[in-house]
């Protein structure tokens, strides 16, 4: 089996560092991939750090990734060697349950295999996630990126673009819907792009004033910060629909009271800790508190064809691979702009 040069936690919460991996060689319906670009999202902190809890180790992160198509396995149809492809957070799921036939693999009932710090589909085999040169994924998982995007700024549409396009789909994001976008960081500057290509009128909410300029160029017409507890008065009762991806414990009720009658909130964000919600604070306007994880495959291509007409793509700090405990420390300091993405020519070849 193939040898691969990657980084992975050897333990929750130890530093990332140089580690060799094994990728099978391509078999039927398989796509090897050179691994050009991977998104450092928030998740690879949690799960690094097993603040979840369960994690597996060695631990290789990484489910936002862009690359190029090295060989195709017998049988594969919609690729061929060059192509320029992603994979998110799933590399394969049963295929035959219910919600694997209606495109919510996420929510496959046999547990889908995630990219990382999960299983193939055989329950035994680890995955090693996009801190490395090389992955092998079967084909119904691989994405198309649009011609015209940049690899590298398009790495983080896999997760940080799918987990905030879904939700404003599901909830009928539309022009003229008053959408809050809570937390500036890799999913809160997609939700705000996103949700302004599809013509909503968008309130940032942040804890970081020096954030405003970015906000306003990004496209939102107004900024919060929610370090003053009076924006939670003045602007009560306003929002259609609520975008949180905070990633560390926060308020729910105060944020709640920002939904007009029958608006939504809905959880991407996942704080380690459970917070409290008030009854009240639902009843009080009939509001939703919902969540959404990622989106299945068939909504992340629509997504990526979405970003390829509106020409939407990540803003990216591109790092190399030796500087991510560094990414690490930066984002929990909130001081991303927005999303870090490394460059694995940085790792070389095994
Ligand atoms: P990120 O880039 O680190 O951004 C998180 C932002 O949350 C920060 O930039 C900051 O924004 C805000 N924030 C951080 N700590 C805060 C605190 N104590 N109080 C208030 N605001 C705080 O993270 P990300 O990659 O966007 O991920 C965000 C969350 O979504 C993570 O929990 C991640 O695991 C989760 N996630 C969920 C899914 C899903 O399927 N549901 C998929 C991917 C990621 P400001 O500076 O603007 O305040
Ligand atoms: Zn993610
Ligand atoms: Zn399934």
């Amino acid at each position: 089996m193939p040898k691969t040069s990657a980084y992975a936690a050897p333990a929750a919460g130890e530093p990332l560092v140089p580690f060799q991996i094994e990728r099978r060689e391509p078999g039927p319906g398989d796509v090897e991939i050179d691994v050009l670009f991977c998104g450092v999202c928030h998740s690879d902190i949690h799960q690094a750090r097993d603040e979840w809890t369960g994690a597996i180790f060695p631990m290789v992160p990484g489910h936002e990734i862009v690359g190029r198509v090295r060989r195709v396995g017998r049988g594969v149809e919609r690729f061929r060697p060059g192509d320029l492809v992603g994979v998110g957070c799933m590399v394969d799921s049963c295929r035959t349950c219910a919600p694997c036939r209606q495109d919510t693999e996420q929510f496959c009932e046999a547990t889908a295999a995630y990219t990382y710090n999960g299983t193939e589909m055989d329950r035994v085999t680890p995955t090693f996630g996009g801190y490395s040169t090389r992955v092998v994924v079967t084909e119904r998982f691989v994405l198309k990126i649009p011609a015209g995007l940049d690899p590298a700024a398009a790495a983080p549409l896999l997760c940080a673009g799918i987990t905030t396009y879904s939700p404003l789909r599901q909830w009928g994001c539309k022009k003229g819907d008053r959408v809050g976008v809570v937390g500036l960081g890799g999913l809160g500057h997609m939700a705000v792009k996103l949700a302004v290509a599809m013509g909503a009128d968008v309130t940032v909410f942040s804890t970081s004033k020096a954030k405003e300029p970015d906000a306003r160029r990004l496209g939102a017409r107004a900024f919060a910060e929610t370090r003053d507890p009076a924006i939670f008065t003045t602007l009560a009762k306003r929002f259609d629909l609520l975008v949180d991806t905070i990633s560390a414990k926060h308020d729910y009720d105060a944020h709640l009271g920002l939904l007009r009658p029958h608006g939504v909130m809905v959880v991407v964000g996942v704080p380690p800790e459970p917070a409290p919600v008030s009854a009240f604070s639902l009843i009080m306007g009939n509001r939703s508190l919902a969540g959404s994880l990622i989106g299945g495959i068939k909504e992340t291509q629509e997504m990526l064809d979405f970003c390829g007409t509106h020409g939407i793509v990540s803003d990216v700090e591109v790092i190399p691979i030796q500087k991510i405990n560094e990414a690490y420390e930066r984002m929990l300091r909130a001081d991303v702009r927005y999303r870090f993405v490394i460059d694995l020519a940085s790792l070389g070849e095994a």
